[in-house]
């Protein structure tokens, strides 16, 4: 079921749904069965599962020179959505990247979505390699999550790259977008990058999910800034716990968002790792309240592999 008829079905009532990563290969996925577990009690009707891209290995040769070849540490998305998707029957959400892959490439991911009964995917462009300052995309992939959205939209209306198909079954993707309460790290404004926003809902995406933050002002900002321009879609807020001590430098250097003074100090106070965690806890309760008040339509939490934390946080709300 698309997610947007699931928010329709809830008829006001916020949802709980949250994000996992793939394991890393090599590891069994029993690992994040078990993650998945302790959260299925909370009712989630979809479950996001995140790409990441390639990366550059270097491997010495017997001459003394090295070999540059591609890899993937967290291969396999659609293969884990859709065993979960028939594990716990619950409908899962894969992320598909421009960066790193080919049209075609994309184009078979989405074909495997739809046999294997995938109504929703999340269309990101991804971000730089790590030894890439800027984004580049693949020369034959898309540049922009606009450019992504346009392709499954043309699928959607049985369009192939190359291909005329007759089919009677053409996919039919619910897809979600990106969005930045405190704007993406390589926008020179919030205002252009909410149009860039708008581009994206008008070429087709039916929601946005948006990236962390730690102040719900910063939300119900960009909601409203994002209703004035005509952005009519279903925008759900996406919340991550704080963790560790370090996300505290980690997390403002990688997505760019702040964290309120008060956060800061209540984290900077604890002794031990167990206490972080605790106050991580309590912020995204509290954070969670308010905008439950506020009728969000989804509470997503990015679970980043572990799920004791969301599961304190979901006990205490749902
Ligand atoms: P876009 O919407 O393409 O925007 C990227 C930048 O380009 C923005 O600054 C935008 O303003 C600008 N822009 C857009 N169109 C144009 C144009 N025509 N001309 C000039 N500038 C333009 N990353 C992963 O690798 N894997 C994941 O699974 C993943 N999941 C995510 C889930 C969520 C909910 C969020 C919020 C992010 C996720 N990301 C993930 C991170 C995401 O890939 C990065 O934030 C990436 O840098 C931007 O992706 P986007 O889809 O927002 O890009």
């Amino acid at each position: 079921m698309k997610i947007t008829e699931h928010i329709k079905k809830a008829n006001g009532k916020t949802l709980f749904s949250f994000e996992v990563i793939p394991p890393k290969k090599g590891n069994n996925i029993q690992e994040l069965y078990d993650n998945i577990n302790p959260l299925m009690e909370f009712k989630p009707p979809f479950i996001d599962v995140t790409t990441s891209r390639e990366e550059f290995v270097y491997i010495h040769k017997e001459n003394g020179l090295l070999d540059r070849k591609i890899t993937r540490m967290r291969p396999g998305t659609v293969g884990i959505c859709a065993a979960i998707k028939h594990k716990y029957d619950v409908d899962t959400v894969p992320h598909v990247l421009c960066g790193g892959f080919t049209k075609e490439e994309t184009e078979y991911v989405l074909v495997d979505c739809q046999y294997l009964g995938i109504d929703n995917v999340m269309a990101l462009r991804g971000d730089a390699m790590s030894h890439q300052k800027y984004f580049e995309p693949n020369h034959e992939g898309n540049h922009y999550a606009l450019d992504l959205v346009r392709q499954i939209q043309n699928l959607n209306s049985g369009k192939y790259l190359h291909d005329v198909v007759e089919s009677s079954n053409k996919s039919d993707f619910c897809i979600g977008v990106a969005g930045y309460p405190e704007k993406h790290i390589e926008s020179p404004s919030l205002q252009s990058d909410l149009k860039r926003l708008k581009e994206k809902v008008d070429a087709g995406a039916d929601y946005v999910v948006t990236q962390m933050f730690f102040d719900n002002q910063k939300y119900f900002q960009f909601v409203q800034a994002a209703r004035d321009i005509g952005i009519k879609v279903p925008i759900i807020p996406g919340i991550k716990p704080i963790a560790v001590e370090r996300h505290l430098q980690l997390l403002p250097q990688v997505f760019k968002i702040d964290i309120p003074e008060s956060l800061i100090s209540n984290i900077e106070s604890c002794k031990t790792n167990k206490e972080v965690r605790n106050v991580g806890i309590e912020w995204a309760i509290e954070q969670s309240k308010e905008l439950l008040a506020a009728g969000v339509p989804v509470l997503h939490y990015y679970s980043m592999g572990k799920s004791d934390n969301i599961k304190a946080i979901a006990k205490a709300l749902f």
